[in-house]
């Protein structure tokens, strides 16, 4: 079964990272601890947080909610405390997800992608694709190869 993620606002940026691997990592806003562990549990979703509080729920100590407690400040240190501890890959699923929304990615033909992104963009790179849900197109552009590269590092730097 697919591992999937509820990750708690203190965490908020490790969410992004997570979908740039192509994992399914839900963030709510305003949800107070008792929301999120009865959101995790409903959807089956482990729970990243880094609130000492809620490992300590009884819940959580007997193992029926699954949370892990996000130890580090630096968001990709975070992303390498997830992988390592529950055996995720670096790659899953580059560029299926989202970054913003956590919705899957659709193939944007490159007609359907004309006047929707910039020129230059637009010669310039063969695949799009685009959120069904905030219809935000992604390519591989500047952006998304800065955060691979990063990922490639902590690929080389963790051996996985
Ligand atoms: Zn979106």
């Amino acid at each position: 079964m697919e591992v999937t993620f509820l990750v708690d606002v203190n965490a908020v940026k490790l969410a992004r990272w997570l979908r740039l691997l192509g994992y399914d990592a839900k963030v709510v806003s305003g949800a107070d601890d008792n929301r999120l562990i009865a959101l995790a549990l409903k959807e089956g979703r482990v729970l990243l947080t880094r609130d000492t509080q809620i490992m300590l729920r009884r819940i959580v100590t007997i193992g029926k909610l699954k949370a892990l407690l996000v130890q580090v400040d630096d968001p990709k240190l975070q992303l390498n405390q997830v992988v390592t501890a529950m055996g995720l890959s670096f790659n899953y699923g580059p560029f299926t997800r989202c970054l913003e929304c956590n919705q899957p990615l659709v193939i944007l033909s490159k007609e359907d992608a004309q006047g929707l992104v910039p020129p230059y963009v637009f010669t310039t790179q063969t695949e799009f694709k685009q959120c069904s849900a905030c219809k935000r197109i992604y390519w591989r552009g500047t952006h998304w190869q800065n955060m691979n590269r990063e990922i490639e590092q902590l690929k080389a730097e963790t051996g996985l």
